[in-house]
């Protein structure tokens, strides 16, 4: 194994979704669903593949629709931000990989993404990051994996990709790049690192693991 992209939201990052709708909705009288199709609902096509600013989706969308005042909006978004919890061993067992395997973040991603990658010191960890907002086509879609591919140097049959969302590994197991099934090298470990056990693990063709709460503000 030569290289390993990583999702965030629920597998690097763990907080955040659904927890902020379960505090936010009974203040603003409102079901969690409908919290979250007023945040989400439509975002797929435009916030989250770059063609809307952040600011433009919560100002003309997400705040009108809740009826909200800028200042709820402000708290709203404040109260995401402080929810935003990384998980240290995993992100620890990424720094041990040091240079014996190239990294990736492979994630369906809001823009304010970079700069908080940046700001707690996670993007220096990775070789790559490769966020939906910037490269303007999201997971499943394989354009995605096939960029972050590309930008590694790596192959797909030597390549981790690790996800909580069962339909995003299993769009990483077809197309005509598509990270191959083949018999197990020796000197491969039977089972991924205890650290990777963080939602749905993909190798050479497997995918196996726990299905954590999919967190649809970061995918
Ligand atoms: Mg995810």
């Amino acid at each position: 194994m030569r290289s390993v992209l990583l999702d965030l939201g629920g597998v690097l990052e763990t907080g955040c979704w659904p927890g902020v709708a379960e505090v936010w909705a009974p203040r603003l009288g409102i079901t969690t669903e409908q919290m979250l199709a007023a945040v989400f609902g439509g975002s797929d096509e435009t916030v989250l593949v770059g063609r809307m600013s952040e600011d433009d989706w919560w100002q003309q969308h997400v705040r009108r629709r809740l009826s909200i005042s800028r200042t709820t909006l402000g708290r709203l978004r404040a109260d995401i931000a402080a929810r935003w919890s990384w998980d240290e061993q995993l992100l620890g067992y990424v720094a041990r990989l040091g240079s014996r395997m190239r990294t990736a973040i492979v994630s369906n991603a809001w823009p304010h993404t970079r700069a908080r990658l940046a700001a707690d010191g996670v993007a220096d960890l990775f070789d790559e990051v490769v966020l939906s907002c910037e490269a303007g086509v999201a997971k499943p879609d394989r354009r995605i994996f096939e960029l972050a591919l590309g930008r590694l140097g790596a192959e797909p049959g030597r390549t981790l990709f690790i996800d909580d969302t069962p339909g995003h590994v299993a769009a990483a197991r077809t197309g005509p790049h598509r990270f191959p099934a083949r018999p197990r090298p020796r000197s491969m470990p039977s089972s991924p690192p205890r650290e990777l056990h963080a939602g749905h693990w993909y190798r050479m063709g497997r995918y196996s693991g726990k299905n954590r709460q999919p967190d649809p503000h970061v995918a």
